[in-house]
């Protein structure tokens, strides 16, 4: 599709991607660009369910989040969202669109929090999917052996890019340029090159969420950060924290280990997990909303594509040229 739109001088220079800026008012390219896009999500689809079983519903905003699994990384942030998603859900508040939550993610073997978590998103996986009032509008797959053949699979599937690392942890990240450069929204913290992506992309299309790294840093300087004030404060949060030692959450899953992440989560969490919960949940929301006006969702996306190119290794590898080994 791009080529037919601009040639293909965007394989040699990916800054010419730039080029598809012009169609973003075009009505005709933004559908043939949903239809692109619907075309990956099918064929995930069906990947899923080859593999794993799970039937996913392609007409529902496939949210992902696929990357090692580290506590900076928080994907139990996005865990607590999915229980918050789910007992909105059970009050009777159903989504105009579907929600598919998809994590993907290896964790190292003597990581015990991070197999937790990892343990976490398989029970709800296994609570949520099998509630027949919930189902059909939210559903959560864990893609077991997350590995680049897989992402190949997944990456152009995704509406919505998790980026939702803890300010100033993560370097750069590139699981988030390969997203936007696939089509994806990004719904992101202020943290690695999500800055860069919202410098390039414009506030109109990214969706930005949390705490600065200035901010952070001064609480790991100031060692203010209390995650159980917050639980004691914060009734909601409390309420969603404590959804992971549930009676049915024990009956799915083993209490040693969802006891184990509860208490992690309200005595160290490290990571600032509830930091910025709130302030995730009310973004992620506005995404959802957004999503629903398809063109200028399609708008948005064609926006990202056309500014990825800066991303290209060959900028890098100039740039280092240029400032540092002056080769000629
Ligand atoms: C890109 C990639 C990563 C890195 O993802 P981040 O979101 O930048 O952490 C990890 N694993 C695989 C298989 C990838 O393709």
């Amino acid at each position: 599709m791009i080529t037919q739109l601009i040639g293909d001088g965007f394989r040699q220079d990916a800054m010419q991607l730039e080029k598809l800026a012009g169609y973003a008012g075009d009505e005709k390219v933004l559908n043939r660009l949903l239809e692109v896009k619907m075309a990956n999500k099918r064929r995930l689809k069906k990947y899923i369910l080859d593999t794993q079983g799970i039937d996913i519903d392609e007409n529902s905003i496939f949210d992902i989040q696929v990357k090692r699994l580290h506590e900076y990384k928080r994907q139990q942030m996005n865990a607590l969202y999915v229980i918050f998603k789910y007992l909105d859900i059970k009050r009777g508040n159903i989504p105009s669109t579907p929600v598919t939550v998809i994590f993907g993610a290896k964790a190292a073997p003597a990581y015990t929090i991070a197999k937790d978590i990892i343990h976490l998103i398989l029970c709800l996986q296994q609570l949520i999917n099998n509630d027949p009032d919930v189902s059909p509008y939210l559903k959560v797959v864990m893609i077991e052996n997350y590995n680049v053949t897989k992402a190949e699979y997944i990456i152009p599937a995704c509406d919505v890019s998790e980026q939702i690392s803890l300010a100033s942890k993560e370097a750069s990240g590139t699981g988030n340029m390969k997203f936007m450069l696939n089509g994806a929204v990004t719904l992101g913290t202020m943290d690695g090159a999500n800055v860069e992506i919202a410098q390039l992309v414009g506030e109109d299309n990214i969706y930005v969420f949390g705490e600065s790294s200035e901010q952070v840093i001064a609480h790991y300087e100031k060692n203010d950060y209390n995650s159980c004030d917050i639980y004691i404060n914060d009734e909601v949060i409390r309420y969603l924290v404590d959804f992971i030692i549930s009676p049915q959450m024990l009956r799915i899953g083993s209490k040693y280990s969802l006891l184990r992440l509860h208490a992690e989560l309200i005595q160290k969490d490290w990571f600032m997990t509830l930091l910025d919960l709130n302030d995730y949940i009310f973004k992620k929301e506005e995404v959802f909303r957004d999503y629903e006006n398809r063109t200028e969702w399609a708008s948005k996306m064609l926006i990202n594509i056309s500014k990825a190119g800066y991303f290209s290794s060959d900028r890098t590898i100039s740039e280092y040229n240029k400032d540092i080994w002056h080769l000629q």
